[in-house]
């Protein structure tokens, strides 16, 4: 595990409790800063996680279903703008404000292309991070986005789970990826090579042969027939194109 700044785990995280708190991802290298947003935001009652780099940044983001993340761009590692492209290519639509140096508009126009959803310059003040923090939840929470129907299941992106025939199934992070790839790409024939690409971080278990594994879970979670191996080629999930 990489993940060496992080806050709030003590805490029993329940992905499916209906009351939890509005939980943040905080990404920002500048330690100082870092700290005093994280007790602001704590102060206005939300969770918050952190993260320095963008390596730990992209992990936390691909694990947990936060309800938002402040995304600093400049950071050590791995770029701000390169951790939101890899989550959006994964399908990961958490909604992003991005801080953006002052006057650095190519960083904003970036940010927007690479996904995000609103931004604010450098130096702001924390009323204006919590005001625009909480229109942009709202915003989200009033359309059904991060919701996706394919094959008789709906994938629920905020409670990481996934309904068939009225039954709610939970899924872990790695299964809820994969299953939403293949939801996404469904009657397409997908190796498992590609499949890793866009289910894995870039930690530990890039073997395309784990893929395999995770494939066999969601068939006992969802029934044999909803993906089909293809010999030599990978897999198709639902009915071939
Ligand atoms: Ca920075």
């Amino acid at each position: 595990m990489r993940v060496s700044t992080r806050l709030g785990y003590s805490r029993a995280y329940d992905k499916l409790a209906p009351d939890r708190a509005v939980k943040i991802l905080l990404v920002e290298d500048d330690s100082i800063l870092c700290s005093r947003l994280r007790d602001d935001l704590g102060r206005r009652g939300y969770a918050v996680d952190v993260a320095g780099n963008g390596v730990d940044a992209e992990h936390l983001g691909s694990e947990w279903p936060y309800d938002a993340v402040i995304l600093d761009l400049g950071l050590p590692q791995r770029s701000g703008l390169d951790v939101l492209r890899q989550w959006r290519a994964r399908g990961n639509a958490v909604p992003v404000l991005i801080l953006t140096a002052r006057s650095a508009w190519q960083e904003k126009v970036e940010g927007f292309s690479a996904g995000a959803d609103d931004y604010l310059a450098k130096p702001f003040h924390v009323e204006e991070l919590c005001a625009r923090l909480g229109a942009l939840i709202r915003r989200t929470h009033a359309q059904p986005t991060g919701v996706v129907t394919a094959e008789g299941l709906t994938l629920d992106e905020a409670r990481q789970s996934v309904v068939s025939g009225g039954v709610l199934i939970g899924l872990s992070g790695v299964e809820f990826r994969l299953l939403r790839y293949f939801m996404l790409h469904a009657g397409q024939v997908l190796s498992k090579g590609h499949l890793a690409e866009h289910v894995y971080d870039n930690d530990s278990n890039r073997d395309s042969n784990v893929i395999e594994v995770y494939v066999n879970h969601l068939r006992k979670k969802l029934g044999s027939g909803c993906i089909t191996t293809r010999r030599g080629q990978g897999y198709v999930f639902g009915a071939p194109r």
